[in-house]
């Protein structure tokens, strides 16, 4: 695919934990650990226990909060107050990401498996956060996380978005799947090198300051 379709985009879908930023300020690890906390307060098991849990839950269903909402009938407002609740000094106004946001074309949202009062502490501290028409958070869709379709239909309905004029960026690759089969243009986020470039990841970039560059460069 050509950078030449980024001119006519209208729509820019944004993940929001690192994507947004960096996964260098360990900002999700923080999240991490404290999900396993909760899971081994909560069931009285050991971390490890917890741990293991929680990946074999976030695999299955594709949030850990998904596989405890169905198994255990938790309450997710207090399992997304606990695991939101970290230190985000890492984050600092970002008068860079900001510009380049700000002349993309269009609407911006945030599509995020976290909540949006997390998400909006994020963007404040970012300053970025009067760039985004809205946050579609996981109570938006339903608990039902991404990779599922269905939260990204609803999404693209109730904000009458045209697929092809909109675009994604993901630091997790499967999220980027039904993005593609329904016609949307991917751009993966990731400063690994992987090998093989998945058939519904369009672009691939190590940041987010260097796609929005290369689309910038086409305006
Ligand atoms: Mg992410």
């Amino acid at each position: 695919m050509n950078v030449e379709v980024f001119k006519e985009k209208k729509v820019w879908l944004f993940d929001l934990d690192n994507t947004i930023y960096s996964p260098n300020t360990k900002i999700f690890d923080q999240i991490d650990q404290r999900m396993k906390l909760f899971i081994s307060k909560k069931l009285s098991i050991s971390e490890n226990e917890a741990f293991i849990l929680q990946k074999k839950f976030y695999h299955k269903y594709g949030t850990t909060l998904y596989g405890l909402m169905k198994n255990y009938k938790l309450d997710p407002d207090e399992f997304l107050n606990f695991v939101h609740d970290i230190d985000l000094s890492k984050l600092k106004k970002n008068s860079v990401l900001f510009k380049k946001i700000n002349n993309l074309p269009g609407s911006k949202i945030i599509y995020t498996n976290g909540e949006k009062n997390y998400a909006e502490k994020v963007l404040k501290s970012l300053g970025i956060s009067n760039l985004f028409k809205s946050i579609w958070d996981i109570k938006k869709s339903k608990f039902i996380p991404k990779p599922e379709m269905s939260p990204l239909k609803n999404l693209l309905s109730t904000n009458k978005i045209d697929n092809s004029s909109c675009v994604y960026f993901e630091d997790i690759e499967k999220n980027l799947r039904p993005a593609h089969q329904l016609g949307i243009t991917t751009v993966h986020i990731t400063d690994k090198n992987p090998t093989i470039k998945k058939s519904y990841v369009d672009f691939r970039f190590k940041t987010i300051i260097s796609a929005l560059d290369m689309i910038n460069k086409n305006f």
